[in-house]
């Protein structure tokens, strides 16, 4: 019981859409009810209120019109009767006079014609009445409705006691009134509710889609973890296979022929690409589920373009291209991430030295504007304007005759261009095809 109950807790502490969801279903209705109730039991006392009063004023008002007429029960009568033609609201009016000293009453006047002459039913109300100066009013309930009955004495000119009058006021209006308002606030909350479930069942829906959402970002952090795992043991086996290639090509007792010297090299280079592939792979996982680590701050980068040119210069050397420099010499600051931007940097001018066959790659530094620039120029194969622009696209490699015998993924300017663009930079092409190229790496400085 415990289980299931802590399990509950924890699948509504990691679903919170689903409390919010009850508690929406629950709370919206019952604020609408609760309002209502307020409102309408509030509407009901204030017009028993105002007819309560009403009736003591109307009361006032008659007792002043019968008080000399108590001896003639003819005139009395008539006036009852006129009375009652001008107020609708009242529904029964009597005057009552006092018998055997004050302990009982008869009605000699009433709307009721049944009534004259009679004894009131209730002889206790009207003592009480004619013992409290104000009179006694209550609430009471007929085959009609609801009613208002008053019961007050009146006196002569000589301030003395001569009967009561027993006024009734019916509430059938105001109550009918009450009760339609009470059907229509009830239609609303109809409609309120058919709102809220169809908001839940849509919520319902988004919570559908954040499960499945949850459910697919695990499935890519197991991709994640996956392609990192894999890229670390396919890489433990490389560098063995790696180290003894390069144990065999420089062991000085063992004379290889040239044919086995080409098959060394052909196995060092096949283990050189699939290395590279390895990282990109990994690289490009990183980036599609951002979660590339880029670590900006503020830097010279005269340092890091020394050195990118430094590192590459043996694989120019290999090729016979002249890898020279132009840069600027005043020190400027850059934000940015120093190893990315190096890794940027040396894939352009790997990619130079790749697709240049003979000539020059020259690395120049400028400043234009507000941003600093970092171009590579070779004197290579060229791009045409319409392989330009799907250049920095997943995968994409330029096939033609130059390129056939180039290795490559087809990862690196994607990879490059994408972490350019998270550090608030951009790479620009200018290319000729046959001519060369010029790649431009664009980063904000830093103003002082
Ligand atoms: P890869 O070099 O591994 O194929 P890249 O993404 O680095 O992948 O480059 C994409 C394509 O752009 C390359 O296949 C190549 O055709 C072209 N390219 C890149 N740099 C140059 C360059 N400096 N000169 C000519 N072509 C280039």
């Amino acid at each position: 019981m415990q289980q299931v109950f802590s399990k509950a807790l924890s699948f509504i502490k990691e679903n919170l859409i689903i409390l919010y969801s009850i508690s929406l279903f629950i709370l919206i209705p019952a604020a609408f009810f609760i309002n209502n109730y307020i409102i309408n039991s509030s509407y009901e006392k204030n017009i028993d209120l105002i007819t309560q009063r009403k009736a003591v004023l109307a009361e006032n008002i008659i007792k002043n019109m019968v008080q000399n007429q108590i001896s003639d029960t003819a005139a009395l009568q008539s006036s009852v009767n006129r009375i009652m033609q001008e107020n609708g609201d009242i529904i029964l009016l009597s005057i009552l006079k006092p018998q055997n000293a004050q302990e009982e009453f008869e009605i000699i006047a009433s709307s009721d014609p049944n009534l004259i002459n009679q004894k009131p039913k209730d002889q206790i109300q009207n003592l009480l009445a004619w013992n409290k100066p104000e009179g006694i009013a209550f609430l009471d309930r007929n085959t009609d409705g609801r009613f208002w009955k008053v019961t007050k004495s009146f006196s002569d000119i000589l301030n003395q006691k001569i009967g009561l009058i027993e006024i009734s006021f019916s509430l059938k209006d105001s109550d009918a009134l009450i009760e339609k308002t009470i059907y229509k606030s009830n239609i609303i909350l109809i409609l309120t509710i058919l709102v809220v479930v169809l908001l839940v069942t849509n919520q319902a829906r988004l919570i559908g889609y954040v499960w499945t959402t949850s459910k697919l970002k695990e499935i890519d952090k197991m991709k994640d973890v996956f392609i990192s795992m894999a890229s670390h043991e396919l890489r433990s086996p490389l560098t063995a296979i790696k180290g003894y290639v390069d144990l065999f090509q420089t062991k000085k007792d063992l004379t290889l022929d040239q044919d086995a010297n080409h098959y060394l090299k052909n196995i060092s280079l096949s283990v050189e690409r699939l290395d590279n592939l390895i990282e990109d792979i990994l690289e490009v996982s990183q980036i599609e589920g951002n979660r590339l680590p880029i670590e900006m701050s503020v830097f010279n980068p005269a340092v890091i373009v020394s050195q990118s040119i430094e590192e590459m210069r043996s694989q120019a050397i290999q090729k016979n291209l002249v890898l020279s420099s132009n840069l600027f010499q005043t020190p400027v600051q850059i934000k940015a991430d120093e190893n990315r931007l190096k890794q940027i940097l040396i894939n352009l001018i790997s990619n130079a030295i790749k697709y240049t066959k003979k000539g020059s790659v020259e690395v120049a530094t400028d400043i234009k504007k507000d941003k600093f620039l970092i171009t590579v120029a070779d004197s290579g194969i060229g791009i045409s304007a319409e392989d330009q622009i799907n250049l920095f696209q997943k995968f994409y490699r330029i096939k033609n005759k130059e390129t056939e015998d180039i290795i490559g993924t087809g990862l690196g300017l994607w990879i490059s261009n994408e972490i350019i663009k998270r550090m608030r930079g951009k790479i620009t092409v200018e290319s000729i095809k046959g001519v060369g190229s010029h790649f431009t790496i664009h980063i904000p400085i830093v103003k002082k």
